[in-house]
């Protein structure tokens, strides 16, 4: 490594130590990073091409107000989507206020009363607990009179598809499959995968809807799991498909009858899909997604990097640092309340916004136990962009992710650790 970054590192509060360790660990890396690269490369084509077939014009880029009618650059943002992940339609909009709230459509839109919603990846990600009713929550779909089922991974994180089948009831309408790990230390589902369960559950049930969690997923491979039978793909554009610039929303894509059924749910039985003005949040959300691919690649680096440097340092990491990818988290487990709180002291201290202020555990409404989180986000929450965050029990595992740019999730990861031997690791 040249003397300039190296001082340019040193500068920003990195050591020799660190540094030097985590130029090792680098080394490795390079052709697993040129293979991230051709992945972007494919996944770039694609966006482009769905941007130019839809003759995307700067007159898609105005903003409309109050009930939205008629707003073009909406509706071809819709199609834009709809094309790169090869379904039939799309909702994009910035009235869908995150990830949550996205699932919360697609599975209130498309369940009725007496209808059963199976999860077959065992519990969903924390949040949609109180969504379900598996936690008692006004609102909830059970209060509404959907019930749920529940099978769980077998313990090597394959499908139990002998259980699977034993659940499928004569009202079992819909099946959410969770592709990221989230909160949970089980694998991460590859698109690949989650196809050969649909194909399983359709034989079982041939009109069982499949609707996929596809949070952190976008991009990471050259398929989503609709180009594998998924009647539903959902997701939060504060994460890999906003690219960093979209300021708040949520899409699904899927087929016509579905995303029919979540528009009239979104605003109005009535007027479902016409109404939505998008308030001057279009072009950012173009733009985002025409850099999304790039800015996921640089995300995945990060969460490799930090999984190879973790794991030479003893620790824990899920997953390990060889594995393939299908999301861009990473978690490391600690094993301390210590090392996760300096962890995340890292992660904000390398931050372009807020890096002087320090992360503080907090009851996060939707979670069940204190979380500490990093973030030093140009958009609020936004989880593309460099943060880590972790609930406070054992075994006190860090889930990290993001990173606008592949060089600042390299500061970050390094910042985390240097962190982590100023608090007494020892390297
Ligand atoms: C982020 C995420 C969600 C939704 O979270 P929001 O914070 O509401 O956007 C749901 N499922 C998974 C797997 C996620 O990673």
């Amino acid at each position: 490594m040249e003397t300039e970054i190296r001082k340019m590192y040193q500068a920003c509060g990195i050591s020799a130590g660190v540094l030097n360790l985590g130029e090792e660990v680098l080394e490795e890396l390079a052709p697993r990073f040129a293979a991230i690269d051709r992945i972007a490369e494919y996944n770039q084509m694609k966006v482009l091409a769905a941007m130019q077939k839809n003759r995307v014009s700067e007159t898609h880029f105005a903003a409309t107000t109050g009930y939205g009618y008629n707003d073009s650059g909406r509706d071809t943002l819709e199609r834009v989507y709809a094309d790169t992940f090869h379904t039939e339609d799309a909702l994009v909009r910035s009235q869908i206020t995150c990830g949550t709230h996205a699932l919360n459509l697609a599975l209130s839109a498309n369940l009725r009363p007496g209808d059963e919603l199976l999860s077959p990846v065992g519990k969903p990600y924390d949040t949609l607990e109180e969504v379900i009713g598996i936690r008692e929550s006004a609102g909830s779909l059970r209060e509404y009179g959907v019930s749920y089922a529940q099978v769980d991974l077998r313990p090597d994180g394959t499908f139990d598809y002998p259980a699977i089948r034993a659940a499928i009831r004569p009202n079992t309408k819909l099946a959410t499959i969770q592709r990221s790990k989230g909160y949970a230390s089980r694998p991460t589902l590859s698109s690949k995968q989650i196809g050969e369960l649909i194909a399983f559950l359709k034989e079982c049930k041939p009109d069982i809807l499949c609707m996929v969690d596809n949070c952190y997923g976008e991009f990471v491979e050259r398929e989503e799991p609709s180009d594998y039978g998924a009647d539903m793909i959902v997701g939060s554009l504060i994460k890999n498909p906003g690219g960093g610039l979209a300021p708040a929303g949520g899409y699904i894509c899927g087929t016509a009858a579905c995303i029919e059924q979540v528009a009239r749910r979104l605003t109005s039985p009535g007027l479902g899909r016409e109404v939505g003005a998008n308030l001057g949040t279009t072009p950012s959300f173009y733009q985002g997604f025409f850099l999304a691919p790039t800015v996921t690649a640089g995300a995945e680096k990060g969460a490799i990097f930090a999984a190879k440097l973790y794991e030479r340092l003893g620790f824990r990491v899920h997953p390990t640092g060889d594995t393939p990818r299908h999301d861009i988290i990473q978690a490391i487990d600690l094993g301390s309340a210590e090392r996760l709180s300096a962890f995340c002291r890292g992660i904000q201290a390398a931050a372009p916004v807020d890096s002087y202020v320090t992360p503080e555990p907090w009851a996060m409404p939707g979670y069940d136990s204190p979380v500490i989180m990093a973030a030093g986000a140009f958009v609020q929450g936004s989880s593309i962009e460099l943060s880590a965050d972790g609930p406070l029990r054992p075994p006190y595992t860090v889930y990290f992710q993001g990173g606008i740019t592949w060089y600042h999730a390299k500061y970050g990861i390094l910042m985390s650790l240097q962190k982590l031997v100023d608090a007494g690791f020892q390297l």
